[in-house]
């Protein structure tokens, strides 16, 4: 399962220290960029929303950046930030799934992996869902696919276009069939907003996997995504085993996946909002 599968921490290869000689600490100052490999300062980095000023990887960004990377001058009005799943198979892990829940809520601020909010995107009113790649590996489970739903609901009832942010592991192994039923009830939602006629952007970031990219994250009206964002369903080493070949170079990168019809265009993060306004532009107008 990938759902809570995580990259190493970017520290963990740095040299041992010999005789007893201290490691300066930088207090998180600086990151390693995991495109180039160069130490930037940290805040040049998110001055860049997080894009590489040297080499132009795409490093992750929380669900609230994002936000503010879209919407008009980061104003925007939050749904159901109160949503908490109710944890209906008493679920227990390594720690049960109520604890779980519990420790996520209060590292992240949210209720649940995704932020539901309103706003204008280069002055149209919108509705954008985004998730939140910390909570849980971002996975989905009944709270994302309700909010989904009712963004859904508030598109038809304002007429309002909808784009989805996704960066997920998948559906959420702690809710066990419950977060699968998400991926039919959001279908068939974006069905209903197909038949009123209203655009649903889907945005692929890193990583998009498992139930999420199975169901809404490719049913977009334009699907993209950012420049090397894993995107895929079972992981490499599950589809190696499976079928038994070495699989090509890039594979279930964005690059690759747009060069095989999966993506409609891979676009920069510095140019995401351009690029959507422009394509809502040609939708709706
Ligand atoms: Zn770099």
């Amino acid at each position: 399962m990938s759902w809570f599968k995580r990259d190493k921490p970017a520290d963990e290869k740095l040299p041992q220290v010999e005789n007893g000689e201290r490691r300066v600490r930088t207090e998180g100052l600086w990151q390693k960029c995991e495109g180039c490999r160069q130490i930037i300062w940290k805040k040049d980095l998110e001055s860049n929303w997080n894009v590489c000023t040297k080499c132009g990887a795409h490093s992750r960004i929380d669900a609230v950046t994002r936000l503010n990377l879209l919407f008009d001058d980061g104003e925007y009005t939050r749904f159901d930030a109160d949503l908490r799943s109710s944890d209906p198979l008493g679920f227990v892990d390594s720690k049960p799934y109520s604890d779980r829940l519990q420790s996520m809520q209060q590292t992240t601020k949210l209720c649940d992996a995704m932020i539901a909010a309103a706003g204008r995107l280069a002055g149209r009113p919108v509705q954008i869902c985004a998730m939140e790649p910390r909570f849980i590996g971002g996975s989905m489970g009944s709270v994302v696919g309700e909010m989904i739903m009712r963004a859904i609901e508030r598109c038809i009832d304002k007429r309002q276009p909808l784009v989805i942010v996704s960066a997920s592991g998948g559906a959420r192994m702690q809710e066990g069939a419950v977060s699968l039923m998400q991926m039919a009830k959001i279908s068939a939602g974006l069905m209903r907003l197909d038949e009123a006629r209203l655009p649903f952007i889907s945005i692929l970031t890193d990583p998009t996997t498992g139930g999420v990219t199975a169901s809404y994250a490719m049913l977009g009206d334009l699907n993209l995504a950012e420049p090397g964002a894993l995107i895929g369903f079972a992981g490499p080493r599950v589809i190696e085993q499976t079928i038994r070949q070495k699989l090509p170079e890039g594979f279930q990168r964005s690059e690759f996946l747009l060069k095989h019809g999966m993506l409609d265009a891979v676009v920069p993060r510095l140019e995401l909002k351009q690029y959507v306004a422009t394509a809502l532009r040609f939708f709706v107008d």
